[in-house]
């Protein structure tokens, strides 16, 4: 079956994410938008995951765990995962070696995390932007061995992207699917998300995905499906 996806939209918890991208406002937006999964990947950070997949279960949107993850050479790398408990393991080996800052709320926004209600239940002090000490050349082998497919994200834009970074594309990298939004002309297989950090920008139902189910399971089937094509 045909499951039209964004697995990139940034909530509330990443700096630059907007006050009103809440687990809710997501879910529902991504609802009128025709759209059958999602994945939320916040910068460095799985937190409001739980909230929003819980919020997608009660009502019909599939939500994959994920992260969006700043290499040492800081480029941005998609991280999705089928578990949560998986994207939380990456997520304490980061903890460990992510540069400490402190965030400053007054200049780069709250890092709120919130619950399924959309209540308030954390805030972030470490900036979640900054480089996750892990380096591009460990990404893709660190998050397969979690369980996770790790996607060279927006690969196409200048900043932050890793042909933008590192000069061109390095296929000894080990990874098997990018994320770009037009011909990049690397030769692997693509997803094409919306990269949202506004309600508004998250991507209408334009690029979907064949699963066998309609569940995490089966997206998460079908993307591992896609990264074989492109070994
Ligand atoms: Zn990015
Ligand atoms: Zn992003």
């Amino acid at each position: 079956m045909k499951l039209y996806y964004d697995f990139h939209i940034h909530s509330c918890l990443s700096p630059c994410g907007d006050a009103d991208n809440t687990p809710n406002n997501i879910v529902n937006m991504a609802l009128v938008k025709g759209l059958h999964v999602i994945a939320l990947s916040d910068h460095n950070t799985g937190k409001n995951c739980p909230a929003a997949i819980a919020v997608g279960k009660k009502n019909g949107l599939i939500v994959l765990p994920a992260m969006e993850l700043t290499t040492s050479e800081d480029i941005h790398i998609l991280c999705l995962f089928e578990k949560y408990e998986d994207l939380q393991k990456l997520e304490s080996h980061i903890q460990r070696t992510r540069l400490r800052i402190r965030n400053k709320p007054e200049i780069f926004g709250k890092q709120l995390i919130l619950n399924e209600n959309d209540e308030v239940i954390g805030e972030e002090e470490d900036l979640l932007i900054v480089s996750s000490g892990v380096s591009v050349e460990e990404v893709a082998a660190l998050v397969s061995g979690f369980g996770g497919i790790a996607v060279p994200a927006h690969i196409d834009k200048q900043a932050n992207g890793l042909v933008g970074v590192l000069g061109a594309f390095d296929y000894n990298l080990g990874f098997q699917l990018i994320e770009c939004t037009a011909g990049s002309g690397v030769k692997l297989p693509q997803i094409t998300d919306s990269d949202a950090h506004y309600l508004w920008d998250i991507a209408e139902a334009e690029h979907f995905i064949e699963a066998e189910t309609c569940s995490a399971h089966g997206v998460f089937e079908a993307l591992k499906k896609m990264c074989r094509q492109g070994e």
